[in-house]
């Protein structure tokens, strides 16, 4: 899958776009924008600006691009045909005087999510959140016997996926303190986010007829970035037994650029080996080319800007580094499972991996974990210290793949403020 289009000398006449941390034209994802007071339409991110597809098509430099991008994310010939075109109109300066007028500054520019989600479903395929969270309930026996062998997962809200950028009202709901005897209703007092990919479901299956192993990574349309907004007191009270539902469905942000799986062949990573001791997953989600090679080389990164340092101009502060290799399952093992029992997964339907984070101090993927349960409140540099998350705290979520050999690309912004419950 690695062709010209991933060359770390190829050139670009788009200024500011070679060397850009993100959009190299070696990344080329696709999604829907709207340019100032216009409505909106497909569009790829190169740099800091984003080209318009639909007038370059109009103007005959690009072949017919479906208005929904749905039908880019399921077909693979679609996106690589796309890639390649992009590519060659973006990299060679003959196009650039009929391509240029088609260029808006992303700055301008409103994101929207790609696709219209159908349904949305999150895994928790972090390992070292899954311990670590499991700690803070069972210290001695922190996963649950299933963890090992089931890609544990839940049902989310689709309704409520908004695009970076989007605020988020903190929400209310019932909770109960340890001490009380019975639940008030309120705005959470235990905000928090959780770092996780997002998979973008392409082809899909007809209900009834799982995805095996072997083909699900041809089921997956592109990755995005996803913060699982969580309100651990509703959480707490609510889930059992049927598990999360009012404390995670208010909202969840992701980044609305649309990397392909073409773009991040470079950086493609086996498997992790499972630790000795641990079972072999089931024949159903065991894959050789899938171990070899269904794992992500990306580097992940939390920050956080709180009004105060907004105030004083301070730039956000890093809570986070994790990388996305710390995930016990693979993507194609996330799709496999979820379609093993007929259960049909429709092009721009979107999967959480659950919370990334890292073995170490400084790589956890959540508030919950970075304070051990509100515990120890995270210092940050400003003398300010966070447990969960305030009014007017900003969080931003970044993703950036890089490789030996080969221009590094990122993923965009994933950005949302908290606003004061209503
Ligand atoms: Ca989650």
């Amino acid at each position: 899958m690695i062709d010209a289009t991933h060359a770390a000398d190829a050139a670009c006449w788009v200024p500011g776009a070679e060397g850009h941390p993100d959009f190299p034209i070696q990344n080329l994802p696709f999604g829907l924008f709207s340019p100032p007071n216009e409505g909106p339409r497909p569009g790829v991110a190169i740099g800091d600006a984003i080209i318009e597809l639909t007038a370059l098509v109009a103007a005959g430099l690009a072949q017919q691009v479906p208005a929904d991008l749905a039908v880019v994310l399921a077909t693979q010939p679609l996106r690589q045909s796309l890639r390649r075109q992009m590519f060659q109109l973006l990299g060679d300066d003959r196009y650039r005087p009929a391509a240029e007028p088609y260029l808006h500054a992303a700055a301008d520019c409103a994101l929207h999510v790609p696709v219209r989600i159908g349904d949305y479903s999150d895994f928790y395929a972090g390992i070292h959140h899954a311990v670590a969270v499991g700690k803070l309930f069972r210290p001695d026996n922190p996963l649950l016997p299933n963890y090992k062998y089931v890609p544990i997962g839940y049902h989310g809200r689709a309704s409520s996926i908004v695009a970076s950028g989007a605020d988020i009202v903190r929400p209310c709901g019932q909770l109960k303190a340890l001490d009380a005897e019975t639940p008030v209703f309120g705005p959470s007092q235990r905000l928090d986010f959780e770092l996780e990919l997002g998979v973008w479901i392409g082809p899909g299956n007809a209900m009834g007829q799982p995805i095996p192993i072997a083909n699900a990574a041809q089921h997956i349309g592109g990755y995005c970035l996803l913060n699982d907004w969580s309100a651990r007191d509703l959480q707490a009270w609510e889930y059992q037994p049927l598990g999360p539902f009012l404390a995670k469905n208010f909202a969840t942000t992701i980044s609305p650029w649309i990397v392909t799986p073409e773009a991040l062949a470079p950086f493609r990573l086996a498997q992790a080996p499972r630790p000795d001791g641990d079972p072999a997953p089931l024949p159903y989600l065991w894959d050789e080319t899938d171990q070899a090679s269904g794992a992500l080389k990306l580097d992940l990164t939390v920050a956080i800007q709180t009004e105060a340092m907004r105030a004083a101009g301070l730039a956000p502060h890093v809570l986070s580094r994790s990388e996305a290799r710390h995930l016990y399952w693979t993507p194609a093992q996330l799709v496999a499972h979820h379609a093993s029992n007929g259960c049909n997964l429709r092009p721009g339907d979107l999967l959480g991996t659950g919370t990334i984070s890292g073995p170490e101090d400084g790589s956890q993927g959540s508030l919950l974990e970075l304070s051990m349960g509100g515990k120890k409140p995270v210092s940050l540099p400003n003398g300010e210290t966070r447990a969960f998350l305030q009014d007017q705290d900003t969080l931003i979520l970044s993703a950036r793949a890089c490789a030996e050999g080969y221009a590094s690309i990122g993923f965009g912004p994933c950005v949302g403020r908290i606003l004061p419950a209503v």
